[in-house]
């Protein structure tokens, strides 16, 4: 038998309480829907609906007249329930006029109702600019970008690198070793594009170069692993705010320090989950909601280890899972909300 197929039935007993609703209606920040401009939004609102998720975030917009359709479909069919957000075409960066046209673009789409801009991963890692050069995510040609997001006063999400054991050897050390071996593409070389410290060290840059702007950090900014490193950052950079997408595992193995941050830090911390899987919401329901110990989480090549619930106090709970978003993400209707 070898690691991949050793899965022990724990012999643990323990109160369980498997939770498939939140406890309050909830704004998940970080979601994809590819087909949204045609979609039939009211099947996708019931199942919404049976999790307690009164508004999704659409962060794959695009742009232009995809994004207007996904706009107008969601005012005609189900204004209170969806927002989304835009995302740039960083084809042909480097051209002259490139960056004046895509601030125009943007505007352009949050006339037709877009409610933020998504930066995918690829910015930093694949985007190159007209004479092939990686593009850096401080790269000032967006420096107007950013800034208009600012004067928009919408929330620019951003996705940056990826965790960092993708650029380590894989070998016995490494811990996201299952992932890698699973999923061959996303193990990288150690300069491949860059340096992750580069890369994620680009994001915190621009970040700052950018007060009046309000990014959300998504992933935890992919140290959700090092809590003392984020709460570093989230002193130096008060323009930063962060979701939990994908990585609830690293929090449900360290539930007294993931509880202190999110004492700490309650005002800038959204929910966040990406991909979408309806069933796979219960596993963070669970670890922000309950006291429970020793628990499965849903993939093991993200997690081998068992997770343990923080028991966030009401207070907590709340802003996390829509005060704090209502706060920051323009254009939800607020009265699907308690107080
Ligand atoms: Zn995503």
């Amino acid at each position: 038998m070898d690691f991949e197929k050793y899965d022990p039935v724990s012999t643990l007993k323990v109160p369980e309480h498997i939770l498939t609703r939140a406890k309050y209606p909830f704004i998940d920040v970080h979601n994809h829907q590819w087909n949204m401009g045609s979609q039939d939004l009211g099947a996708l609102v019931k199942e919404m609906d049976a999790l307690h998720m009164q508004v999704m975030v659409n962060l794959s917009g695009g742009n232009g007249s995809q994004l207007k359709q996904q706009a107008d479909n969601i005012r005609e069919h189900a204004p209170k329930r969806f927002i989304v957000f835009a995302n740039i075409d960083f084809d042909g960066i480097g051209q002259p006029g490139w960056t004046t046209k895509a601030v125009q673009q943007l505007e352009q789409d949050v006339k037709n109702g877009a409610n933020g801009l998504k930066i995918f991963k690829t910015l930093g890692l694949s985007v190159n600019d007209n004479t092939g050069k990686r593009v850096p995510i401080d790269d000032p040609r967006l420096d107007a970008i950013w800034d208009k997001c600012g004067e928009l006063k919408i929330p620019v999400l951003i996705h940056a690198a990826d965790p960092a054991p993708f650029w380590e050897p894989m070998d016995e050390k490494n811990e996201r070793w299952l992932e890698l071996a699973s999923h061959p593409g996303r193990q990288r070389g150690p300069k491949n594009p860059a340096p992750w410290a580069q890369i994620i060290e680009e994001q915190h840059r621009m970040f700052k170069k950018h007060p009046k702007t309000t990014f959300i950090n998504a992933h935890f900014g992919w140290y959700a692993n090092d809590l003392a490193k984020l709460a570093e950052l989230m002193e130096e950079i008060p323009n930063m705010y962060v979701e939990f997408g994908a990585v609830i595992a690293e929090l449900g193995r360290q539930p007294i320090m993931a509880r202190t941050f999110f004492e700490k830090y309650q005002d800038r911390i959204l929910f966040g989950k990406d991909s979408w899987v309806p069933s796979e919401y219960a596993t963070y329901f669970r670890v922000l909601e309950t006291a429970d110990e020793y628990f499965p989480y849903h993939k093991k090549y993200h997690a081998f280890w068992r997770m343990y619930g923080m028991q966030l106090p009401d207070g907590i709970l709340k802003k996390i899972y829509y005060k704090n978003a209502l706060k920051i993400i323009p254009g939800i209707d607020k009265s699907g909300f308690p107080d």
